[in-house]
């Protein structure tokens, strides 16, 4: 859909320096959370009436084949079994997932700013999407709104020192661990229903 994708390669990096935050302009921000508080509409919220909208700005670098600035909305989705609940931030940050965002040569830090309305009350990620969010976008800018001024904050100083599974380690087992199961499947040329139709004729002959 978005055009070439980016080669894959499974290679140990360096640990990343701190990314640097691209520049989005405070316009662009506002237009952010007015899309936020449009979704809202849709939000899915028959137990709680707390009705939530999100936006997610995504900006790739600027040689990227997807669009230059794309946004993906969300609204929190609430389920009579209230774990089951999705936010609106997760849900929006699932769309673009799912639309194969990552797997593009989108450059480093590419979910710039996420905007969460709940109407007249500010409205702050909650814990499991601040966590969630970090996984994807540690510095993502937040965008709020809180007595008619829209506020701006890091997701830094919304979950400072955040847990985070070093990814190049993790990486790096999973290519030792695909390498291994791929030598196994040669070395094994016998499949495993084969040696079971046999065991169930040796059983039959006895
Ligand atoms: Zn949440």
């Amino acid at each position: 859909m978005f055009g070439k994708k980016k080669t894959e390669t499974v290679n140990v990096k360096e640990p990343k320096e701190p990314k640097p935050q691209k520049a989005v302009n405070m316009k662009k921000l506002e237009d952010l959370y007015y899309a936020a508080e449009n979704a809202r509409k849709h939000a899915y919220a028959p137990y709680s009436d707390f009705r939530v909208g999100a936006a997610l700005l995504v900006k790739p670098n600027e040689d990227s084949v997807l669009p230059k600035n794309k946004m993906y909305t969300g609204v929190n989705i609430e389920n009579g079994s209230y774990g089951a609940t999705l936010c609106a931030e997760r849900v929006a940050f699932a769309k673009a997932i799912s639309d194969g965002v990552l797997e593009y040569d989108i450059g480093e830090n590419p979910f710039v700013a996420i905007a969460v309305s709940a109407g007249d009350e500010e409205a702050l990620p909650c814990g499991i999407c601040r966590q969630f969010m970090s996984e994807f976008a540690p510095e993502i800018t937040v965008v709020t709104k809180a007595d008619g001024q829209i506020r701006i904050r890091n997701l830094m100083q919304l979950l400072p020192e955040s847990f985070q599974l070093n990814k190049d380690e993790q990486a790096a087992v999973a290519a030792l661990e695909a390498a291994d199961v791929s030598d196994e499947s040669e070395a094994e040329e016998v499949p495993a229903a084969e040696s079971a139709e046999e065991a169930a004729a040796e059983e039959k002959a006895e």
